[in-house]
């Protein structure tokens, strides 16, 4: 991967100026973090090369109608035949203010027809675009290019990475498509995006259980869930809002959780909730039945149960590195939703800096992040700024997960941020470089003040707005930079 070259280029560079060679980078994925990636990596100068799979820029923002499980009253998960990406449903909305959504330097205060704060998906998928088209990103994206497999060059040629890809015009993984031979990169930067993969826990009695077994990423519209009983699992942001969508027209709908967001509510709830006041809390499912009855942790059971949804999340998936070895070792793992090892969430050590990943965090307000994670790395290739040894960054790494499970932390949540993310943010705007600024505090209020609200009134958060301050603050720091 070139990490012998360019971690001798950091070495040699460290305490001068950074060098003026422009390097040729692959960036995989053209949504919010490939976009903003591609735009840091023009800043210092090099060359990106942006391969995406589907026809737009957007990545999970751009939604489709098409689901990989079929909308069937038989239908079982697992019946994909063709890979979708977008994890959206026809009628979501933001989870967070508008403005705190935006990159550092391009404001989401402006509208591309919805002027919701917490708008709809079309708004944010027009934000990206205009991003792009604002930066001249357009020409360096190679749409309806999947990346297939990333091949370290052999010992004694250049340590440069050499792409397989393909040029078929589809979106997808599906067999049958030519390897194109593609040009050698000095640097690969991983953009996939990681809510496209479900995770789906195995519950006792899911194979004899009647009714249809779902995951969110094919939700897409309630209609189908009229008069029907719905068991939705997990709820995190999608659980909670999928399950208000569907109460509109459902019958019932039971959602359970191993634990809530809100310490308010207890795991089980004996008043139903909701507009149309049918929906419960319960603990998970512990047992599926035969005759479509559902029991819960805690004992409780409901009978005649339609549809198990399961709000469960996402897994970290990297199909084109599956092959990639170095020294006969694969350069990173993923276990229980751990990818092992990253220094920083960013670089393995083993050939770092010429792989890296950005956006693997969650529970973050990403785009500002990714921009910081790309312009740090932009600047480490540049070799603006240096990484420390690998030694050093294998022991930083190992005090991380020791620290982690000191607080007790699931594995499963190794890179899940939630009030650590502002720490982190301003460890990443550091390692820039003294020219880089931390993200103003209008930021985490905004983001804290969200998160209450929607704790507080989970119907209404998005239509109400208890702090002025902070909008005038995020305002006007749109208007100085011209938005
Ligand atoms: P993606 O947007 O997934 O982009 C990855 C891109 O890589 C895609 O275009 C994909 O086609 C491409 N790609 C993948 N594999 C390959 C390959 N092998 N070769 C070539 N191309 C490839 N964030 C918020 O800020 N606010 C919200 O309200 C919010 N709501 C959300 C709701 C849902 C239902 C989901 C799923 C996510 C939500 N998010 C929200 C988080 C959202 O994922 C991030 O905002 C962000 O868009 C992720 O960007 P990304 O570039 O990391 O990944």
């Amino acid at each position: 991967f070139g990490a012998q070259k360019l971690t001798t280029r950091a070495a040699t560079m460290n305490g001068r100026d950074h060098t003026t060679e422009s390097l040729k980078v692959a960036v995989i994925g053209a949504g919010a973090a490939g976009l903003v990636t591609a735009r840091e990596l023009r800043r210092e100068g090099h060359e990106p090369v942006i391969f995406e799979q589907g026809s737009k820029v957007g990545g999970v923002w751009v939604y489709t109608d098409k689901v990989e499980e079929p909308h069937g009253a038989s239908s079982r998960i697992g019946a994909a035949e063709e890979r979708v990406h977008s994890s959206m449903y026809a009628g979501l909305r933001t989870n967070l203010p508008r403005e705190v959504m935006s990159y550092t330097d391009f404001p989401f205060t402006r509208s591309w027809g919805d002027t919701r704060r917490f708008c709809g998906h079309a708004e944010v998928e027009a934000y990206l675009e205009a991003f792009a088209a604002a930066f001249d990103l357009e020409k360096y994206i190679r749409f309806n290019t999947p990346v297939l497999s990333l091949t370290p060059c052999e010992a004694g040629s250049p340590p440069r990475a050499r792409l397989g890809s393909d040029t078929a015009p589809t979106n997808g993984h599906q067999a049958g498509h030519q390897r194109e031979a593609m040009p050698v990169f000095d640097a690969v930067i991983v953009c996939n995006g990681h809510y496209s993969d479900p995770r789906r826990p195995d519950i006792p009695g899911m194979a004899e259980f009647p009714g249809r077994l779902l995951h969110s990423h094919s939700y897409r519209r309630n209609e189908p869930f009229e008069g029907m009983t719905v068991v939705v699992i997990g709820a995190s942001a999608s659980g909670e809002d999928i399950s208000r969508e569907i109460a509109h027209v459902a019958d019932k709908v039971y959602l359970c959780a191993r634990s809530w967001q809100n310490p308010a509510w207890a795991a089980e709830t004996v008043e139903p909730f909701g507009a149309r006041r049918n929906i419960w809390r319960r603990g998970v499912p512990s047992r599926l039945h035969p005759d479509g009855g559902v029991t819960f942790q805690g004992g409780k059971r409901v009978d005649a149960v339609d549809v198990v949804m399961f709000a469960t999340g996402y897994c970290y998936s990297f199909p084109f590195l599956a092959d990639t070895r170095i020294d006969g070792a694969e350069i990173v793992t993923v276990e229980d939703n751990r990818v092992s090892p990253l220094y920083k969430h960013i670089f393995p050590p083993s050939t770092a800096p010429t792989l890296s990943f950005v956006g693997l965090p969650w529970k973050v307000v990403p785009f500002a992040q990714y921009e910081l994670q790309a312009k740090w790395i932009a600047r480490v290739l540049s070799a603006r700024v240096s990484l420390p040894g690998q030694r050093h960054m294998l022991a930083d790494i190992s005090a991380f997960y020791a620290d982690l499970d000191k607080e007790g932390v699931p594995k499963r949540h190794t890179h899940m941020l939630g009030d650590k993310q502002w720490e982190y943010n301003d460890w990443l705007a550091a390692a820039c470089g003294p020219d880089v600024t931390p993200l103003p505090q209008w930021r985490p209020k905004m983001y804290k003040v969200a998160g209450d609200t929607k704790r507080a009134v989970p119907e209404t958060y998005r239509d109400v707005w208890p702090e002025a301050e902070l909008l005038a603050e995020a305002a006007a720091e749109a208007s100085r930079l011209g938005a």
